[in-house]
């Protein structure tokens, strides 16, 4: 049965992995991944984590299956975050959140409930957009298409471009919203211009589904939320992913959410009854133990104060990266400006730098990027940013 099977194409990302531990050389830097490191090239453990796991094997708690949907004091606690504590979506009980299998077990269950409810629909990803995004959604049954977003020549945003495809895709169609830390670009909107995208959304009847992969990379747990926040008070109806596992560092846990805002308490009694189907059929119901941790950490006020210094901590350092890298850059002689790597936000830059020069970056020196350019500056560290500011410098300089 499987003569004629054929091979599937390598993930781009992870067939990076897989070649940068095949190099041999010490110096080699690995800026593909989407993980934050420390300034030891370490995943960190968080100290909240820490604690929290520590009560926790303590109490050798059975180990029963979970709801479907989760526990409540998870789905609440990821309520607070993304619509704050005491908000009225927190408390109305018109909002589904269901735990997940990281940000993309969110995404695919979003994704199965969607093709149930709307099964004509198209689904628009930003153009460029996170490489699973299209796999994910079409995967589900979707026709995926692209709305406007990156501009090359401003590296910013090409917000007009982005407007005009919005307000030329078809009512019902999904929209698929990276909520801050666009990766791969690290451009985002402006809180204006997400009230625009909440407006354009209404007026043409559009589905918004916002991907929360990153809350607190860029400037905090609130600021980060403002897109959340601006669709929370139109009184649209939405869809959330959250995810885990950078805010937490807590990756092969697999920690993530999807919340769905509808209409009432009620509507949200059916819309739940209709998310646990997909979810009972996929994988019955939701691991403990990574849940449980993130759930004592935000539901204690002290865990919780000691998570969002150390999140501070890792966003403070990664721009402090993105710093030096162009001071860093400017030193070794570059006349081009890099200073829009500062303005960037989250994990990632798009450099700019060619499929060709990343390719010298990789033969050359062992840095390993995504042939797009994209660099991810949480790789970065005191002792590989003069390492790889040099090679940069030299591969741009021809
Ligand atoms: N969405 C975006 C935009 C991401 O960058 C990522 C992680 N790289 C995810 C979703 C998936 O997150 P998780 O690893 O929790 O599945």
């Amino acid at each position: 049965i499987f003569a004629a099977v054929e091979m599937a194409p390598r993930d781009p990302i992870l067939g990076l992995n897989e070649a940068f531990a095949a190099d041999t050389r010490a110096e080699k830097v690995n800026l593909g991944v989407g993980v934050y490191y420390d300034d030891n090239g370490k995943i960190p453990l968080l100290g909240a984590v820490r604690a929290a796991e520590k009560t926790r094997l303590e109490a050798m708690p059975p180990r029963g299956y979970q709801p479907i949907e989760g526990p409540a004091a998870y789905n609440g606690a990821v309520q607070n975050l993304l619509f704050g504590k005491g908000s009225e979506l927190a408390t109305s009980g018109q909002v589904v959140t269901v735990e997940a299998l990281g940000g993309t077990g969110a995404l695919k269950v979003g994704a199965d409930y969607l093709k149930r409810l709307l099964p004509g629909a198209s689904v628009y990803i930003s153009d460029p957009s996170w490489e699973n995004h299209r796999a994910l959604f079409e995967s589900a049954g979707f026709p995926v298409q692209t709305y406007a977003y990156y501009d090359a020549a401003t590296r910013g945003v090409n917000f007009a471009g982005m407007k005009a495809s919005l307000e030329a895709a078809p009512a019902g169609s999904i929209i698929v919203l990276h909520a801050c830390c666009h990766n791969p670009t690290g451009a985002d909107l402006s809180d204006a211009q997400w009230d625009e995208v909440v407006a354009a959304c209404r007026n043409r009847g559009l589905v918004p589904f916002l991907d929360m992969a990153y809350q607190g990379f860029a400037d905090g747990i609130d600021a980060d939320a403002v897109a959340v926040r601006a669709f929370s008070a139109s009184g649209l109806q939405f869809f959330v992913s959250s995810s885990f596992s950078k805010s937490f560092s807590l990756y092969g846990e697999r920690v993530g959410a999807l919340s769905i805002v509808t209409a009432s308490k009620e509507e949200a009694g059916r819309v739940l009854s209709q998310v646990k189907r997909v979810i009972r059929t996929n994988y019955s119901n939701p691991p403990i133990h990574g849940g449980a941790i993130v759930a004592a950490v935000l539901n204690s006020p002290e865990l919780r104060q000691q998570w969002e210094d150390e999140l501070a901590g890792m966003r403070d350092r990664i721009r402090a990266m993105r710093t030096s890298l162009v001071e860093q850059l400017k030193a070794e002689g570059v006349a081009q400006d890099f200073s829009f790597v500062i303005k960037q936000r989250g994990m990632f830059s798009y450099t700019g730098l060619t499929a060709g020069q990343v390719e010298k970056l990789k033969a050359d020196f062992g840095i390993y990027a995504v042939s797009t350019g994209r660099i991810c500056l949480a790789a970065l560290n005191s002792k590989n940013i003069g390492y790889v500011a040099k090679a940069i410098a030299q591969v741009v300089k021809g």
